[in-house]
């Protein structure tokens, strides 16, 4: 049920009755509601910051960090670049069907479902609405019931601050959400695990609907020889444990030879007490396990190793220390599934060739990093290797360059967004074509087919 207690079929019919008014096809309205949008994480950040300081426990520096202040560069880097995203784009004609000009413009698809998870409860519901509002579709977004303080935050101030006829929110979990995804949209966006994604898109196919899928995975980090260790472990400590590990492109696990696996231990303890103190428990700046069943879940995966750091629990808050396990097996089940909390396994190969193979073996990730000083084996790994994205010497960072598209491949996901992909996820890119009614030049390719036309067709499309 959406706030006002109505039905998602009602929400829908509703949302589709004034798209169809075409309010949002102006450039105006679009530039609007991104402003409205941005006002609205000025002005309302610090509820937004508490809201995700009680489902998650960050810390708000973290939320403005990697949630808060990655939308307001998102915002401003749409907002500056729309109108010209938007003008039509010519394209070349052929020689065969001159005079004719050729060229594309987006439109509305209309009205679009956003699903979002709750590891990063606001970034990953307001992200893609973005694009959505940049495209003038209508929208509904259906924040994570998981994370129940950002949601109902969601629920109370998007209606207020946007135009209310054309965004609505709908809380609930995968029973309200089933219900909405009965309903027929024009295109989803989905956020969360590749278990319901496949639900998502079985709904969708009902209607022919396309989708864009935004998936996890278990994302490498190869720490070549060559690599600075120093930085490899700083890096390495701040991606991974951001969020307490419940990050979709967080590294989730180190592949190193034993050598490096030795001298990268140390220098990673060094790096997380930096970090988080002796007691990350008790440090308000290192956030929590999102829930009993997810604390479970990680708490047994602890066993799968030699605990190397941290491993300390506490049940009664949700928090596990930032912790590296090494001597991992390869068929672990840590090395099994998406680890999506604060345990970084070190898992020892004899080789680089090994490591790519470990990766290659293995579904696509949605990132993989690669940490080295050459050049040779950064080229390696971004030509053997298939991810949503490689990122060297940096695990994370590059989800906040709106110019670089954001998505995954094969099990990771499919379709991309952030910047201009953001607007052209959400919009329909229509083919034009114009042909002056002079001169006539169509008797040079149509019947009848004489022996001279013949010479014509087979000169013009060589
Ligand atoms: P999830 O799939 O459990 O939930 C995501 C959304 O789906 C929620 O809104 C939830 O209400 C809804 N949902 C849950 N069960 C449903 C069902 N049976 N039918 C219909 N809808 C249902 O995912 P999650 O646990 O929230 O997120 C964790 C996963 O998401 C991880 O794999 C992570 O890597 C991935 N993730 C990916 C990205 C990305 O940008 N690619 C970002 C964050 C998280």
């Amino acid at each position: 049920m959406a706030q006002n207690g109505e039905a998602a079929a009602d929400v829908v019919a509703r949302l589709r009755r004034a798209h169809e008014r075409g309010t949002t096809r102006p450039l105006a309205w679009r530039l609007g509601q991104l402003q409205a949008l941005e006002q609205l994480l000025l002005e309302e950040g610090h509820r937004f910051e508490e809201a995700l300081r009680a489902d998650l426990g960050k810390a708000p520096p973290e939320s403005q960090v990697t949630e808060i202040g990655v939308l307001l560069q998102e915002l401003r880097h749409t907002r500056r670049s729309l109108r010209s995203w938007l003008l039509p784009r010519p394209a070349p004609v052929p020689a065969q069907l001159q005079p004719a000009a050729a060229w594309t413009v987006l439109e509305p698809l209309g009205v679009a479902l956003v699903i979002a998870p709750w590891n990063y409860p606001l970034l990953l519901a307001l992200s893609p609405a973005i694009g959505a509002l940049a495209a003038g579709d209508a929208l509904v977004v259906k924040p994570s019931e998981i994370a129940p303080a950002t949601s109902g935050l969601l629920a109370e101030l998007l209606p207020r601050a946007l135009d209310a006829r054309l965004v609505a929110v709908v809380e609930g979990g995968p029973a309200e959400t089933t219900e909405l995804l009965a309903e027929r949209f024009d295109t989803i966006f989905y956020t969360g695990s590749g278990r319901v994604g496949r639900i998502v898109l079985a709904a969708a196919a009902t209607h022919l609907t396309p989708v864009t899928l935004e998936l996890g995975g278990k994302s490498p980090a190869w720490v070549d020889p060559s690599a600075d260790l120093d930085v490899a472990a700083d890096r390495l400590a701040w991606g991974k444990f951001v969020n307490a590990g419940q990050t979709c492109v967080a590294p989730d696990y180190v592949l190193a030879t034993p050598r490096v696996a030795a001298d990268l231990v140390p220098r990673l303890d060094r790096a997380l007490r930096r970090l988080y103190g002796d007691d990350p428990l008790q440090n308000p700046d290192y956030g929590r396990i999102v829930d009993e069943r997810h604390f479970a879940r990680l708490s047994a995966l602890l066993d799968d190793g030699r605990i190397a750091v941290g491993g300390a629990t506490d049940p009664a808050t949700l928090k596990i220390a930032p912790t590296v396990l090494t001597g991992v097996d390869g068929d672990a089940p840590v090395m099994r599934e998406e680890i999506f909390g604060p345990i970084l396994p070190i898992v020892e190969v004899p080789d680089e060739a090994a490591a790519l193979r470990f990766v290659t073996e293995r579904d696509k990730p949605l990132a993989a990093y690669v940490f080295s000083r050459d050049a040779g084996v950064r080229r390696r790994w971004a030509e053997r290797t298939s991810s949503g994205a490689i990122g060297y010497d940096a695990p994370v960072l590059h989800l906040a360059v709106p110019g670089i598209p954001f998505g995954g491949v094969g099990a990771s996901g499919s379709g991309a967004y952030h910047g201009r992909r953001s607007l052209l996820a959400f919009s329909h890119e229509k083919a034009v074509f114009a042909k002056p009614g002079r001169p006539e030049t169509l008797g040079l390719i149509a019947p009848p087919y004489t022996a001279a036309r013949e010479r014509v067709i087979r000169r013009l499309l060589r």
